[in-house]
């Protein structure tokens, strides 16, 4: 079990070091902002929307390890899905990182958080941009602060 842990904290250092679709994304037309004061994370999305499609994906933003590589993770996750497969994918995640329950059907680099369930504070650093991507992707683009309990 131990070696699953380093697996999953080198993808979260890789990602960390190395984001993804780290950018501004000129074609955006939709774009989301997050905000976690409780950790000091700021990020902010950009999503290509073509009908209920998001073709492209991008963030910039700043703070810990988790919420940047959470962030990079999400933007190889939800390029080319719909909404709604996005928010199955959200859903998923949210499983994972609020009960680190990893579905081995069902598995993805996205496993790689699947830690932060033990570390409860960090579950909305692993959240905060994905809640930023998919408001913004149902048109809500009002900045996402993880001020309220619950999420
Ligand atoms: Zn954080």
């Amino acid at each position: 079990m131990q070696d699953l842990t380093d697996l999953y904290q080198s993808v979260i250092l890789d990602h960390n070091r190395r984001p993804r679709n780290y950018k501004v994304l000129p074609a955006a037309n939709r774009v989301g902002s997050g905000n976690n004061p409780m950790c000091g994370d700021q990020i902010t999305v950009y999503v290509q929307l073509d009908g209920d499609r998001l073709t492209d994906v991008s963030f910039q933003g700043s703070g810990c390890a988790i919420s940047q590589a959470s962030a990079s993770l999400m933007t190889l996750n939800l390029k080319g899905k719909t909404v709604a497969e996005a928010e199955a994918i959200y859903a998923n995640l949210h499983r994972m990182v609020t009960t680190g329950k990893v579905d081995e059907d069902n598995l993805s680099d996205l496993a790689a958080l699947a830690g932060v369930h033990q570390f409860p504070a960090r579950i909305k650093c692993a959240t905060l941009s994905w809640h930023a991507a998919l408001n913004a992707a149902k048109g809500d683009e009002k900045p996402v602060t993880t001020e309220k309990p619950g999420d």
